[in-house]
């Protein structure tokens, strides 16, 4: 059984980008003349999403995942020998400032977050600048911490900001899987070194690791309080940007970093993405006088209900929990009303989880609903469009959070995509539409098997029949559950990446 599903998802993974961009609306489309594309949106949320049509199969495939072994499907793509090649460097091409009422640029990244910035980075340090529109008025503050698994590190060495990184946060040691329905005792400890040697695993806060990437750029990078209102071809001229306060930009490459609810994958054709089902409080601990835990990632699985945490720092400890629940419901603000309600969820759990979560400010408790999005071949539209417009990271491949690995991904995105573009866009023989198709049958082949983990290796977890939830606790963690070959995902070899003299880096 296991063999077959594996032969058939292999298949379904086989396919080229080739025809992809069938499924596109009408490419002259504006995004702010939406109203018949929301029509159109309509239409498709009544027909179920592929992954939603084969429940069995899903399960199967789900077991299948999470328990696979070194001939797990989603086995890392080995490095690429295009990635080793290095480039000369160019002359920075920014050619106007944003902040004139009309202005050109040769290349303008939307949105400040993790790929954004990453890419921004990664373009600079190869040569090539770029102008970066975020629609905050300075980065994100709120937000808690992101687990980075070594793909992760690896990109943040290729950009020259790990070292700066890895000071402060702790390198996590192992694992502790613990259930309430066995009492808190523990069913699993693994060691990463024991188990999957050559992993690194830190949690790190959100905010210091957009701090730090950005304090790499020359200043005047960003423009803060730039949202981005509308896009329009503009034909060889490039594309143009229309910024809510009435600025226009008109540039001729724009690389989409703006997240989940991505305006311009929107434009491009993407359907929204899909809500899987269940939904996460996070937060983040302090402990001024120092945090007493291990560093070790502890999770601990209830019926429907998962939660865990992981030191971050000395003084920071990161929790989570992920619930199921039919819709997502209304947005709650009020902070007090998340930090009780995510109380609720785990009352009478580990002791050592609720002191964690007592220790959080209740400004710093968040609640998002999970979503994704499957690049499915033949009916997701092209990353990229007409050689002018690309996507990166969330706006393109939002993931589920259940593998920690949507921000290593778009780490990932950002150096192959910089790696490719640059020498097109100073002038090199490759055009840059060709580049950006070469990033793209790169990197789908990367994000389409790990979104679809990440969503079934959910589907899992989250599981609230009690007598499956028994075979998980009795018989799957405690002895199927290998940490080696589940976290070769996290394979991923990316050379690093010189400043040149043209363009060091702060
Ligand atoms: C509960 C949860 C836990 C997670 N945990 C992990 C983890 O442990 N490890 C991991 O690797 N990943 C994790 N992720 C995933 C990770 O958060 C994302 O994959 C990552 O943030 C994607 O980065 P991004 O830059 O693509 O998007 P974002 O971080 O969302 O950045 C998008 C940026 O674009 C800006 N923007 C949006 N629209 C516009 C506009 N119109 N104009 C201008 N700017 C705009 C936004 O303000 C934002 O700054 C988690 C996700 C969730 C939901």
């Amino acid at each position: 059984m296991r063999g077959r599903v594996l032969c058939m998802l292999s298949y379904s993974w086989s396919g080229t980008c080739g025809s992809r961009s069938s499924t596109l609306p009408n490419r002259d489309q504006t995004w702010s003349s939406r109203q018949s594309y929301g029509d159109q949106k309509k239409k498709k949320k009544n027909s179920p999403a592929p992954a939603q049509e084969t429940p069995a199969i899903a399960i199967a495939i789900a077991i299948a995942m999470a328990l696979a072994s070194s001939t797990s499907l989603c086995s890392p793509p080995l490095p690429c020998p295009r990635l080793r090649r290095r480039y000369s460097a160019a002359a920075p091409t920014v050619t106007a400032s944003a902040t004139t009422q009309r202005s050109d640029e040769n290349i303008v990244i939307v949105g400040a977050g993790v790929a954004g910035l990453a890419t921004a980075l990664a373009l600079r340090r190869l040569g090539v600048g770029a102008a970066v529109l975020e629609q905050g008025a300075t980065l994100r503050a709120g937000g808690t911490s992101l687990t980075l698994f070594k793909n992760g590190w690896h990109v943040l060495d290729a950009i020259g900001v790990a070292d700066e990184l890895r000071a402060k946060y702790l390198r996590i040691q192992g694992m502790r899987m613990r259930s309430p329905a066995a009492g808190g005792r523990d069913l699993r400890e693994f060691s990463f070194e024991e188990e999957a040697p050559g992993q690194e695993v830190r949690a790190v806060e959100r905010r210091v690791l957009l701090e730090t990437l950005a304090s790499k750029l020359p200043p005047g990078t960003i423009s803060f309080s730039s949202k981005l209102n509308s896009i329009a071809e503009q034909g060889p001229d490039g594309t143009l940007l229309e910024l809510e306060d009435g600025r226009q930009i008109l540039s001729k490459i724009v690389i989409g970093c703006d997240g989940v609810n991505s305006p311009i994958a929107r434009w491009m054709g993407f359907s929204e993405p899909r809500y899987v089902g269940h939904m996460a409080f996070r937060g983040l601990a302090e402990y001024a006088d120092g945090q007493p835990f291990e560093p070790k990632v502890n999770y601990i699985y209830g019926r429907g209900v998962r939660a865990g945490f992981v030191p971050v720092s000395p003084t920071k400890v990161y929790w989570f929990i992920c619930f199921n629940r039919q819709d997502p419901g209304p947005k709650i603000t009020d902070p007090a009303v998340l930090k009780s309600e995510a109380l609720d969820l785990v009352r009478g759990w580990p002791s050592d989880l609720l002191a964690v979560m007592h220790s959080t400010p209740e400004g710093a408790v968040v609640r998002t609903p999970l979503v994704d999005r499957w690049l499915w071949p033949g009916r997701a539209p092209s990353a990229s469009r007409g050689g002018r417009v690309v996507l990166v990271g969330d706006a393109w491949h939002p993931m589920t959070p259940n593998l920690g690995q949507g921000a290593c991904c778009a780490l990932e995105d950002a150096v192959v995509l910089a790696r490719r573009l640059a020498p097109a866009a100073s002038g090199g023989t490759n055009s840059i539409e060709a580049a950006m198709r070469a990033y793209e049958a790169e990197r789908w082949s990367r994000v389409f098997p790990l979104t679809a983990r990440a969503g079934l290796v959910g589907t899992l977890v989250q599981w609230e029949n009690p007598a499956v939830c028994a075979v998980r606790d009795g018989v799957v963690i405690p002895r199927l559950v290998r940490l080696g070959p589940f976290l070769e995902h996290t394979n991923f070899e990316c050379d690093l990446i010189e400043p040149t003299p043209q363009s060091p880096c702060p």
